[in-house]
Protein backbone atom coordinates (compact mmCIF):
# COMPACT_ATOMS: atom_id res chain seq x y z
CA UNK A 1 0.00 0.00 0.00
CA UNK A 2 1.41 3.40 -0.96
CA UNK A 3 0.77 6.78 1.56
CA UNK A 4 0.10 10.21 0.16
CA UNK A 5 0.58 12.63 2.77
CA UNK A 6 -2.27 16.23 2.13
CA UNK A 7 -0.10 19.61 2.03
CA UNK A 8 -1.02 21.67 3.86
CA UNK A 9 -2.37 19.67 6.57
CA UNK A 10 -3.03 19.70 10.65
CA UNK A 11 -2.64 23.23 13.11
CA UNK A 12 -3.58 26.44 11.56
CA UNK A 13 -2.36 29.76 13.02
CA UNK A 14 -5.39 30.59 15.04
CA UNK A 15 -5.06 26.74 16.47
CA UNK A 16 -1.16 27.59 17.55
CA UNK A 17 -2.07 30.72 18.78
CA UNK A 18 -5.21 29.39 20.49
CA UNK A 19 -3.21 26.63 22.36
CA UNK A 20 -0.32 28.63 23.28
CA UNK A 21 -2.60 31.45 25.09
CA UNK A 22 -3.69 27.79 27.29
CA UNK A 23 -0.16 26.84 28.08
CA UNK A 24 1.15 30.31 29.01
CA UNK A 25 -2.16 31.65 31.45
CA UNK A 26 -0.97 27.87 32.85
CA UNK A 27 2.49 29.03 33.29
CA UNK A 28 1.38 32.73 34.64
CA UNK A 29 -1.87 32.29 36.65
CA UNK A 30 -3.36 30.13 39.50
CA UNK A 31 -4.56 26.63 38.73
CA UNK A 32 -6.87 25.84 37.41
CA UNK A 33 -7.09 27.71 34.25
CA UNK A 34 -10.80 27.84 33.12
CA UNK A 35 -11.59 27.28 29.17
CA UNK A 36 -14.77 28.20 27.84
CA UNK A 37 -15.59 25.57 25.43
CA UNK A 38 -12.94 23.21 23.94
CA UNK A 39 -10.58 25.52 23.45
CA UNK A 40 -10.16 23.78 19.48
CA UNK A 41 -12.04 20.90 18.49
CA UNK A 42 -10.14 18.15 19.27
CA UNK A 43 -9.88 15.39 22.24
CA UNK A 44 -6.27 14.92 22.34
CA UNK A 45 -5.29 18.64 22.55
CA UNK A 46 -8.16 19.11 25.45
CA UNK A 47 -7.16 16.03 27.32
CA UNK A 48 -3.61 17.58 26.83
CA UNK A 49 -3.96 20.80 28.06
CA UNK A 50 -6.59 19.67 30.89
CA UNK A 51 -3.34 17.42 32.26
CA UNK A 52 -1.69 20.20 32.62
CA UNK A 53 -4.15 22.37 34.91
CA UNK A 54 -7.02 23.54 32.21
CA UNK A 55 -10.01 23.01 32.80
CA UNK A 56 -13.12 22.97 30.26
CA UNK A 57 -16.29 24.61 30.59
CA UNK A 58 -19.56 25.19 28.61
CA UNK A 59 -21.20 28.17 30.90
CA UNK A 60 -19.53 31.28 32.01
CA UNK A 61 -21.76 30.90 34.87
CA UNK A 62 -19.82 27.68 35.87
CA UNK A 63 -16.77 29.55 36.70
CA UNK A 64 -15.44 30.71 40.46
CA UNK A 65 -15.92 34.23 41.05
CA UNK A 66 -12.87 35.84 39.77
CA UNK A 67 -11.03 32.70 38.20
CA UNK A 68 -9.01 33.35 34.66
CA UNK A 69 -10.68 31.85 31.97
CA UNK A 70 -9.38 31.51 28.10
CA UNK A 71 -12.21 31.93 25.99
CA UNK A 72 -12.02 29.44 22.92
CA UNK A 73 -10.92 29.98 19.60
CA UNK A 74 -14.14 29.80 17.63
CA UNK A 75 -15.78 33.11 19.07
CA UNK A 76 -17.82 33.68 21.69
CA UNK A 77 -20.94 36.45 21.27
CA UNK A 78 -20.94 39.67 23.93
CA UNK A 79 -23.02 38.17 26.68
CA UNK A 80 -20.67 35.92 27.11
CA UNK A 81 -17.83 38.63 27.88
CA UNK A 82 -20.67 40.22 30.08
CA UNK A 83 -21.70 37.84 32.31
CA UNK A 84 -17.72 37.02 33.22
CA UNK A 85 -17.21 40.86 33.56
CA UNK A 86 -20.01 40.52 36.04
CA UNK A 87 -18.54 37.05 37.70
CA UNK A 88 -15.04 39.50 37.65
CA UNK A 89 -12.83 36.90 36.11
CA UNK A 90 -10.11 37.68 34.19
CA UNK A 91 -10.60 36.72 30.66
CA UNK A 92 -8.24 36.00 28.30
CA UNK A 93 -9.64 35.99 24.55
CA UNK A 94 -8.00 33.15 22.28
CA UNK A 95 -10.80 34.18 19.75
CA UNK A 96 -8.86 33.61 15.70
CA UNK A 97 -8.23 37.22 14.73
CA UNK A 98 -9.75 35.34 11.59
CA UNK A 99 -13.30 35.33 12.93
CA UNK A 100 -12.76 38.86 14.97
CA UNK A 101 -12.35 39.80 11.76
CA UNK A 102 -16.22 38.50 10.60
CA UNK A 103 -17.58 40.14 14.29
CA UNK A 104 -16.13 42.99 13.02
CA UNK A 105 -17.59 43.02 9.74
CA UNK A 106 -21.09 41.87 11.30
CA UNK A 107 -21.37 45.12 13.41
CA UNK A 108 -19.94 47.51 10.57
CA UNK A 109 -22.18 46.33 7.99
CA UNK A 110 -25.46 46.76 10.39
CA UNK A 111 -24.12 50.22 11.42
CA UNK A 112 -24.11 50.87 7.74
CA UNK A 113 -27.86 49.63 7.76
CA UNK A 114 -27.75 45.87 5.82
CA UNK A 115 -29.29 43.64 6.86
CA UNK A 116 -27.05 40.59 7.25
CA UNK A 117 -27.00 36.75 6.36
CA UNK A 118 -24.71 34.28 8.00
CA UNK A 119 -23.95 31.25 5.86
CA UNK A 120 -23.43 28.77 8.30
CA UNK A 121 -23.83 25.73 10.11
CA UNK A 122 -26.74 25.96 12.86
CA UNK A 123 -25.03 25.31 16.83
CA UNK A 124 -21.49 25.44 15.84
CA UNK A 125 -19.69 27.54 18.19
CA UNK A 126 -18.36 29.62 15.47
CA UNK A 127 -21.74 30.77 14.63
CA UNK A 128 -23.40 30.87 18.18
CA UNK A 129 -20.55 34.08 18.40
CA UNK A 130 -21.04 35.75 15.53
CA UNK A 131 -25.09 35.42 15.35
CA UNK A 132 -24.55 36.94 18.99
CA UNK A 133 -22.70 40.50 17.65
CA UNK A 134 -25.82 41.65 16.45
CA UNK A 135 -28.79 40.88 14.76
CA UNK A 136 -28.55 37.66 10.93
CA UNK A 137 -30.33 35.41 9.78
CA UNK A 138 -28.55 32.52 9.37
CA UNK A 139 -28.89 30.21 5.89
CA UNK A 140 -27.46 26.59 6.63
CA UNK A 141 -26.62 24.70 3.27
CA UNK A 142 -27.27 21.66 5.29
CA UNK A 143 -30.97 22.03 5.51
CA UNK A 144 -31.64 24.10 2.31
CA UNK A 145 -32.48 27.01 3.86
CA UNK A 146 -33.28 29.83 1.63
CA UNK A 147 -32.75 33.66 1.55
CA UNK A 148 -35.52 35.27 3.88
CA UNK A 149 -38.02 36.88 2.12
CA UNK A 150 -36.95 40.94 2.52
CA UNK A 151 -37.80 43.26 -0.04
CA UNK A 152 -35.84 42.50 -3.21
CA UNK A 153 -34.08 45.68 -2.74
CA UNK A 154 -33.29 45.27 0.50
CA UNK A 155 -29.42 46.46 1.33
CA UNK A 156 -27.57 43.13 2.43
CA UNK A 157 -24.25 41.61 3.65
CA UNK A 158 -23.42 38.45 3.58
CA UNK A 159 -21.08 36.85 5.98
CA UNK A 160 -19.73 33.08 6.07
CA UNK A 161 -18.72 30.54 8.76
CA UNK A 162 -14.59 30.11 8.54
CA UNK A 163 -14.82 26.65 8.00
CA UNK A 164 -17.18 25.81 5.16
CA UNK A 165 -17.35 23.90 2.25
CA UNK A 166 -15.65 26.30 -0.48
CA UNK A 167 -18.14 24.76 -3.49
CA UNK A 168 -21.54 24.50 -1.30
CA UNK A 169 -20.67 28.40 0.03
CA UNK A 170 -20.32 29.49 -3.06
CA UNK A 171 -23.51 27.94 -4.36
CA UNK A 172 -25.30 29.66 -1.23
CA UNK A 173 -23.95 33.39 -2.14
CA UNK A 174 -25.03 32.68 -6.03
CA UNK A 175 -28.73 31.84 -4.23
CA UNK A 176 -28.32 35.23 -2.05
CA UNK A 177 -26.95 37.21 -5.03
CA UNK A 178 -29.73 36.13 -7.52
CA UNK A 179 -32.60 36.89 -4.79
CA UNK A 180 -31.12 40.51 -3.64
CA UNK A 181 -30.13 43.52 -5.81
CA UNK A 182 -27.66 44.85 -3.71
CA UNK A 183 -25.95 42.77 -2.12
CA UNK A 184 -22.09 42.96 -0.13
CA UNK A 185 -20.21 39.68 -0.22
CA UNK A 186 -17.68 38.93 2.47
CA UNK A 187 -16.52 35.31 1.51
CA UNK A 188 -14.84 34.93 5.35
CA UNK A 189 -13.97 31.18 4.73
CA UNK A 190 -10.18 31.14 6.06
CA UNK A 191 -7.15 30.87 4.22
CA UNK A 192 -6.88 26.96 6.54
CA UNK A 193 -9.96 25.87 5.58
CA UNK A 194 -9.21 27.02 1.40
CA UNK A 195 -6.21 25.47 1.44
CA UNK A 196 -6.91 22.04 3.10
CA UNK A 197 -9.80 21.66 1.13
CA UNK A 198 -7.63 21.99 -1.89
CA UNK A 199 -5.11 19.46 -1.02
CA UNK A 200 -7.91 16.68 -0.50
CA UNK A 201 -9.27 17.54 -4.24
CA UNK A 202 -5.46 16.67 -5.12
CA UNK A 203 -5.59 13.44 -2.92
CA UNK A 204 -9.03 12.57 -5.13
CA UNK A 205 -7.23 12.63 -7.71
CA UNK A 206 -4.79 9.78 -7.19
CA UNK A 207 -6.03 7.90 -4.38
CA UNK A 208 -8.46 4.99 -3.86
CA UNK A 209 -9.54 5.85 -0.64
CA UNK A 210 -9.39 9.13 2.26
CA UNK A 211 -8.63 9.10 5.82
CA UNK A 212 -9.05 12.26 7.48
CA UNK A 213 -7.42 12.36 10.79
CA UNK A 214 -9.90 14.54 13.45
CA UNK A 215 -12.66 14.98 15.38
CA UNK A 216 -15.94 14.56 14.76
CA UNK A 217 -17.13 17.43 16.26
CA UNK A 218 -14.59 19.61 14.02
CA UNK A 219 -16.28 21.44 11.23
CA UNK A 220 -13.37 21.94 8.70
CA UNK A 221 -12.65 18.21 9.54
CA UNK A 222 -16.31 16.98 8.59
CA UNK A 223 -15.52 19.08 5.41
CA UNK A 224 -12.64 17.56 4.11
CA UNK A 225 -14.27 14.36 4.36
CA UNK A 226 -17.38 15.86 2.36
CA UNK A 227 -14.99 17.25 -0.24
CA UNK A 228 -13.61 13.72 -0.66
CA UNK A 229 -16.38 11.79 -1.59
CA UNK A 230 -17.88 15.01 -3.64
CA UNK A 231 -14.88 14.41 -5.45
CA UNK A 232 -15.64 10.56 -5.91
CA UNK A 233 -13.40 9.13 -3.46
CA UNK A 234 -14.35 6.91 -0.47
CA UNK A 235 -13.44 8.86 2.74
CA UNK A 236 -13.38 8.09 6.39
CA UNK A 237 -12.89 10.74 9.06
CA UNK A 238 -10.83 9.19 12.22
CA UNK A 239 -9.73 10.55 15.66
CA UNK A 240 -6.56 8.43 14.92
CA UNK A 241 -6.00 4.10 14.00
CA UNK A 242 -8.07 2.56 16.92
CA UNK A 243 -11.20 3.79 14.74
CA UNK A 244 -9.82 2.12 11.46
CA UNK A 245 -11.97 -1.03 10.23
CA UNK A 246 -9.68 -3.53 8.32
CA UNK A 247 -12.55 -3.90 6.14
CA UNK A 248 -12.04 -0.60 4.16
CA UNK A 249 -8.68 -1.28 2.74
CA UNK A 250 -9.71 -4.47 1.00
CA UNK A 251 -8.45 -3.86 -2.12
CA UNK A 252 -7.07 -0.50 -1.97
CA UNK A 253 -3.53 0.46 -3.50
CA UNK A 254 -3.27 4.47 -2.84
CA UNK A 255 -4.22 5.83 1.05
CA UNK A 256 -4.46 9.83 0.77
CA UNK A 257 -4.42 10.71 4.46
CA UNK A 258 -4.61 14.88 5.75
CA UNK A 259 -5.80 16.06 8.72
CA UNK A 260 -8.19 19.22 9.87
CA UNK A 261 -6.85 22.48 11.46
CA UNK A 262 -7.49 21.56 15.33
CA UNK A 263 -5.28 18.10 14.36
CA UNK A 264 -2.08 17.40 16.19
CA UNK A 265 0.65 15.80 13.71
CA UNK A 266 0.90 13.12 16.04
CA UNK A 267 -2.54 11.52 15.29
CA UNK A 268 -1.81 11.52 11.69
CA UNK A 269 1.98 10.11 12.26
CA UNK A 270 0.34 6.85 14.42
CA UNK A 271 -2.07 6.30 11.72
CA UNK A 272 0.83 5.79 9.48
CA UNK A 273 2.32 3.61 11.91
CA UNK A 274 -0.57 1.55 12.08
CA UNK A 275 -1.14 1.41 8.21
CA UNK A 276 2.63 0.21 7.79
CA UNK A 277 3.11 1.23 4.49
CA UNK A 278 4.95 0.06 1.54
CA UNK A 279 5.90 4.02 0.83
CA UNK A 280 4.67 7.35 2.03
CA UNK A 281 4.90 10.51 -0.18
CA UNK A 282 3.38 13.76 0.07
CA UNK A 283 1.97 16.17 -2.71
CA UNK A 284 2.84 19.27 -3.84
CA UNK A 285 0.61 22.12 -1.93
CA UNK A 286 0.56 25.65 -0.61
CA UNK A 287 3.16 26.47 1.62
CA UNK A 288 1.52 28.39 4.63
CA UNK A 289 3.60 31.02 6.16
CA UNK A 290 0.41 32.76 8.52
CA UNK A 291 1.14 33.56 12.27
CA UNK A 292 -0.90 35.78 14.98
CA UNK A 293 0.19 37.65 17.64
CA UNK A 294 -0.46 36.59 21.19
CA UNK A 295 -2.71 39.06 23.37
CA UNK A 296 -0.92 41.49 24.61
CA UNK A 297 -1.18 40.63 28.31
CA UNK A 298 0.76 37.57 27.18
CA UNK A 299 3.79 38.95 25.00
CA UNK A 300 7.10 39.16 26.60
S1 LIG B 1 -9.59 27.25 10.88
FE1 LIG B 1 -9.28 29.34 10.11
S2 LIG B 1 -10.67 30.61 11.33
FE2 LIG B 1 -10.47 28.63 12.41
S3 LIG B 1 -8.82 28.95 13.86
FE3 LIG B 1 -7.87 28.16 11.99
S4 LIG B 1 -7.25 29.99 10.81
FE4 LIG B 1 -8.71 30.65 12.39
Amino acid sequence: MDVFLGIPRGFCAGVVRAINIVELALDRYPHPVYVKHQIVHNPYVVQSLESKGARTVEDVDDIPEGATVVFSAHGSPPEDFEKAQRRGLHVIDATCPLVTKVHNEARRYSNDGRKLILVGHHGHQEVRGTMGQTSMHLMDDRDLSSPPGWEDDTPVAVLTQTTLSVDDTSKSISEITGRFSDVVVRNDLCYATTNRQEAVKQLSQITDLILVIGAENSSNCNRLREVAEANGVRAYLINGPDEMDSRWFDGVEKVGITSGASTPEDMVLAVIDALAPDTVSTIDGVDEDVSFVLPRELRD
